[in-house]
């Protein structure tokens, strides 16, 4: 059996793409717990066969520790997720964003090279299209990004791709995300994030268990049918199939694709999914717009199901269920 290593994979997505492998690879997991703990780990391990020893605690920006573990594994592939992943903070402490996620893309390139790994996938974002007008197209010019988290995405892919052009017998696939949510259907691993929830599923979720008494809905002016903004909301077990399809289908060369349903949600019709899977009312208050807010972003998904032959297959009341019994199980 070949060998994956994912980088940052006691994460949330991490930890779902973790599970979807588990019948076709060894997987292996370098993580250096800063958003993450081993408490993860006992969960993941009720859902699949990790070992322990396979489980590394290093840090992927300090290529020596990480030279230290790459050294013992020698993976065939490397799924890499490891990096700081808040907007908000990334503006905050620029630096903080540009040495973790910057180094940490450049160690693993190192590694790649220098241990003959010749497959990788990375972790992408939708935001490196900044604001474009949807749905986004994997052809569209990477514009002036709206925050230092963006940015290291997008500096990110292109040293991947200037990467592959020096490295004929590569093959890197970039998957540009949209917005993963939900949780596996076990309600054992999901997202948990830290103090308040930045991302609107995790807030509504923590509304409907008490934590918080209302949700706040940020501006209902926005140039859309009811006034909030609009969202490609995918399941994160079916990003999680995404990888599976991506390195399956892993081809030569440098490739670029968006992973999201390609249809539309906006802020109150989430919340109306969400209370109508669960019968649990969302109290909500209009406050003013979130700065930098895009008035929609959804994906153009025919490039990934065309050339991986993958599509999400969740609906939103499956996504709302599963967030809530995970939720649920956090009480
Ligand atoms: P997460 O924070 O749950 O997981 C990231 C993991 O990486 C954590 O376990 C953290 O401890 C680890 N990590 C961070 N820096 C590290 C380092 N230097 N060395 C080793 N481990 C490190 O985030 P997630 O939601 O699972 O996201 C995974 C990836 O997907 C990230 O790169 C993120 O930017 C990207 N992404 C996430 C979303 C989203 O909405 N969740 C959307 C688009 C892209
Ligand atoms: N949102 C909101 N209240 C919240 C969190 C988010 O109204 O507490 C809105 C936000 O303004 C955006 C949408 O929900 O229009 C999705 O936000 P999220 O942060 O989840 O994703 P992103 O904007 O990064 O795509």
């Amino acid at each position: 059996m070949k060998t994956v290593l994912l980088t940052g994979g006691l994460g949330y997505i991490g930890s779902h793409i973790a599970v979807c492998l588990q019948q076709s690879w060894r997987v292996v997991i370098v993580d250096n717990l800063a958003n993450s703990s081993l408490e993860q780990l006992d969960r993941l391990q009720q859902l699949c066969p990790i070992a322990k020893a396979d489980v590394f605690v290093a840090d992927c920006a300090d290529l020596t520790a990480f030279e230290a573990v790459y050294a013992s594994i020698r993976p065939d592939a490397v799924i890499h997720l490891a990096g700081h992943k808040a907007v908000g903070e990334s503006v905050e402490k620029p630096l903080m964003y540009y040495h973790n996620n910057l180094n940490a893309t450049m160690n693993v390139l190192t590694l790649c090279a220098r241990y003959a790994t010749r497959t990788l996938i990375f972790s992408s974002s939708a935001t490196v299209y900044g604001p474009q007008v949807s749905p986004m197209r994997e052809d569209m010019a990477l514009l002036e990004t709206l925050n230092p988290y963006a940015e290291t995405k997008a500096m990110s892919e292109r040293m991947i791709r200037d990467f592959v052009k020096t490295h004929p017998d590569f093959q890197s696939t970039v998957l540009r995300y949209f917005n993963p949510v939900g949780a596996h259907p076990s309600g054992l691993i999901g997202e948990r994030p830290n103090g308040i929830p930045n991302n609107l599923l995790p807030y509504i979720q923590q509304v409907a268990s008490g934590k918080r008494p209302h949700l706040n809905v940020f501006g209902n002016d926005y140039p859309t049918p009811d006034g909030t903004p609009i969202r490609d909301y995918i399941h994160v077990m079916d990003l999680a199939q995404a990888h599976v399809a991506a390195l399956n289908g892993a081809t030569l060369g440098h490739h670029v694709y968006n992973v999201g349903t390609g249809k539309g949600t906006s802020v109150l019709e989430l919340v109306t999914a969400f209370e109508t899977a669960t019968k649990i009312r969302i109290p909500v208050v209009v406050t003013a717009r979130r700065a930098g807010d895009l008035v929609e972003s959804t994906a153009d998904v025919s490039k990934i199901e065309k050339e991986l032959g993958w599509k999400a297959t969740r609906s939103l009341e499956t996504i709302c269920l599963d967030a809530w019994k995970f939720e649920s199980s956090q009480r």
